[in-house]
C-alpha cells in the first residue's frame, strides 16, 4: 500500500513548496521507489485555465488535456513521470462535482456539509488510483491559516488517523527570516505557523525551514523544542544556485532520511544521484553563454513562463552553455524600434499568449528575426504571429490578422470550430464557455520528410501538448509557402497546421503546441536543444 506524505506551507507563500515536493519525490525515486506527486489547490476556480498568468503563473497542460497548476510542471521535470488530470484538484472542482450530485438527489435527503461531504470528496481524491505507487506526495496549496484551505487540512488530518500506522507523514515548509539589525535568523514565524497547524490537529513530523544562511545549532534546537519536532527532523532549506541543486541539497540535509524515518522505514536503499550530479555539473560548468530575448506580454511575472524558461535552461544544459534570458514586454516594440533591444541577442523567443494586447510587438519581433537572420522560436501565439508577419510582409496580404482580435477580411489565423480527437470530433463556436474548451492536451502531428523539424526530432511522427483556440488558416498555406514559410508539420488528417519553418533562414520555427511542457533537465526537448545550438552559432557572428 502506498505511503502518504502531506506537504503544507506556513509563514509566507512562494517558499518553493512545489519545488521541495518535487525534489523530495526525485530523491525517493533515486532510492528506487515509485513516486506520485499530487496537488490540492484551495481556490474556487474549477481549474487555473481561466486565470491570468500574471496572477497565478503558467497553466501547465497534461497529456490528457487538463489545465493544471504550474507545480505539476516541477513534478514532471523532477521525476519524469507524466502528470495527468487526476493529479490536481481545486475546491472549485470538488464543489462543482458535489453540487451536481446534490442536484441529482444523490444525497438522499441528507444535509450536504463541509464535514463530512467536502472532506470525504477530498479524501477520496487523495486515495484514488495509487495502487502502483510506493509513495504519494500530496502538496496543499496556499499556507496554513488560509480560510479556504481549511477543508483540505481537515481532510489530511483525518487521513492521519484512517491510514494504517507508518503510512502517513506531515512535512511542513516554513521560513526563517534574517533580521539585519539583530543579525539573527528568527524562529518565531515558524513557531507560530506550527502552532496554527497543531491547532487544527496536525503535528508535523518534519520541518523544512527555508533560509538564506545556515541555521545555527542553537536555533535548530529551539525550533525542535518549541515546535515539538525531533531535532534531526528540523531540516535546513538553504537557497540553492539552481533549482536542480535542490534534490542533492535536501538529501544532504537529511530530508528524505527523516521522512522515511517518520514512516518507519529503516532499510531504504541509498539513492543513486548520478543523473542529478550530471545535470548540476553541466549546469554549473558552462563553456559559453548565449542571450535569448523572450518577447511576451506576461513578462512582469516570471512564473507566467515557468516551463519555458526551464526548457531554455535545459537547452543550455544539453549544449553546455549558460542561457541568459532577457525579458522584453512586447508592447515596447509598439513604440520603439526593436533593433537596440534585439541586435545583440542570439535568439528570439515569442511564447504563447492570449488577446490582441501586445500582439503588434510580437509581430515586430518576428519580423526582426526574419530579416536579420536571428534564430526565432515561436510557440503557439508566437507561431501565429510569425504567420501574420509573413503574410503581411512577404506575401503582400496587408490586412492579415487573427479573428482573436475581431472580425477580419484576411483571417490568416482563425478560430477552430472542429477538430478530431482520437476517434471523435470536437466542435466549438464563439458562444461557448471559455473554461476547459480549448484544444487541450496531446495530439499527434505528421512532419514533412527532409524538413528541419523532422531532422531535429529524428522522426516524422510526434506527439505534443496543445492549448489553443485559434489556428493558422490552411487557406493561406500556398501563399505563405511560396514565400518561404514551409508548413512542415500538420495534424494526421492534414487539416491543422502544427509547425511552420522558414527555408530561407538559419533557424526560424513556429510550433502550434507547447514543447516546453515536456522538457526535462535530464532529457532536454530536442527543439530547445536545437534552438540553443542555433543561438550558439549566432553568438559567433554577433
Ligand atoms: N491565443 C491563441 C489561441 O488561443 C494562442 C494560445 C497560446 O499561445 N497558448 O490559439
Amino acid at each position: 500500500m502506498a505511503r502518504y506524505v502531506f506537504i503544507t506551507g506556513g509563514v509566507v507563500s512562494s517558499l518553493g513548496k512545489g519545488l521541495a515536493s518535487a525534489a523530495l519525490g526525485a530523491v525517493l525515486q533515486a532510492r528506487g521507489y515509485k513516486v506520485r506527486l499530487r496537488k490540492l489547490d484551495p481556490y474556487l476556480n474549477v481549474d487555473p485555465g481561466t486565470m491570468s498568468p500574471t496572477q497565478h503563473g503558467e497553466v501547465f497542460v497534461t497529456d490528457d488535456g487538463a489545465e493544471t497548476d504550474l507545480d505539476l510542471g516541477h513534478y514532471e521535470r523532477f521525476t519524469g513521470r507524466a502528470a495527468n488530470k487526476r493529479d490536481n484538484i481545486t475546491s472549485g472542482r470538488i464543489y462543482s462535482d458535489l453540487l451536481a450530485k446534490e442536484r441529482k438527489g444523490e444525497f438522499l435527503g441528507a444535509t450536504v456539509q463541509v464535514i463530512p461531504h467536502v472532506t470525504d470528496s477530498i479524501k477520496q481524491f487523495v486515495l484514488d488510483g495509487n495502487e502502483e505507487y510506493d509513495f504519494v506526495l500530496v502538496e496543499i496549496g496556499g499556507t496554513v491559516g488560509d480560510i479556504e484551505g481549511l477543508p483540505f487540512f481537515e481532510a489530511i488530518r483525518q487521513l492521519g488517523n484512517e491510514l494504517p500506522r507508518n503510512h502517513c507523514a506531515y512535512l511542513h515548509l516554513t521560513l526563517m527570516p534574517y533580521i539585519p539589525s539583530a543579525g539573527e535568523l528568527k524562529t518565531k514565524p515558524t513557531q507560530h505557523s506550527v502552532k496554527e497547524l497543531r491547532s487544527i490537529g496536525i503535528a508535523p513530523d518534519v520541518l523544512l525551514v527555508r533560509c538564506d544562511r545556515p541555521i545555527p545549532e542553537g536555533e535548530k534546537k529551539k525550533l525542535s523544542l518549541f515546535c515539538n519536532v525531533r531535532e534531526s527532523a528540523v531540516i535546513q532549506g538553504l537557497d540553492v544556485g539552481s533549482i536542480y541543486d535542490a534534490p542533492m541539497a535536501y538529501h544532504n540535509e537529511g530530508l528524505d532520511r527523516e521522512i522515511l524515518a517518520a514512516l518507519g522505514i529503516t532499510d531504504a536503499p541509498e539513492p543513486d544521484m548520478s543523473a542529478w550530479n550530471e545535470v548540476t555539473t553541466r549546469y554549473h560548468n558552462p563553456e559559453g553563454e548565449v542571450n535569448i530575448a523572450i518577447v511576451g506580454k506576461y513578462t512582469g511575472l516570471k512564473d507566467a513562463y515557468k516551463s519555458l524558461s526551464e526548457a531554455l535552461t535545459h537547452g543550455g544544459i544539453a549544449n553546455k552553455v549558460k542561457v541568459n534570458l532577457q525579458w522584453i514586454d512586447s508592447e515596447v516594440f509598439e513604440r520603439d524600434d526593436p533593433a537596440p533591444y534585439l541586435e545583440h541577442v542570439h535568439g528570439i523567443m515569442v511564447p504563447g499568449g492570449f488577446g490582441e494586447r501586445g500582439s503588434a510587438g510580437k509581430i515586430e519581433a518576428a519580423r526582426f528575426a526574419r530579416i536579420k537572420d536571428v534564430p526565432y522560436f515561436g510557440i503557439c501565439f508566437g507561431m501565429q504571429m510569425a504567420c501574420i508577419e509573413a503574410a503581411r510582409n512577404t506575401a503582400g496580404i496587408k490586412n492579415a490578422s487573427s479573428t482573436e482580435f475581431g472580425p477580419t477580411k484576411e483571417p490568416v489565423v482563425g478560430m477552430m470550430t472542429e477538430w478530431v480527437k482520437g476517434n471523435a470530433k470536437e466542435s466549438r463556436d464563439d458562444k461557448g464557455d471559455l473554461g476547459g474548451t480549448l484544444r487541450l492536451g496531446a495530439y499527434p502531428a505528421q512532419l514533412t520528410r527532409g524538413s528541419r523539424v523532422a531532422d531535429i526530432y529524428g522522426s516524422t511522427r510526434i506527439s505534443e501538448r496543445h492549448r489553443h483556440r485559434y489556428e493558422v488558416n490552411m487557406d493561406y498555406r500556398k501563399r505563405l509557402e511560396a514565400n518561404g514559410l514551409l508548413f512542415s508539420g500538420v495534424s494526421p488528417d492534414g487539416t491543422l497546421p502544427e509547425i511552420v519553418e522558414r527555408t530561407d533562414h538559419p533557424w526560424f520555427i513556429g510550433v502550434q503546441f507547447h514543447p516546453e511542457l515536456k522538457s526535462k533537465p535530464f532529457e532536454p526537448h530536442p527543439l530547445f536543444t536545437s534552438f540553443i545550438a542555433a543561438a550558439m552559432d549566432q553568438s559567433r557572428l554577433v
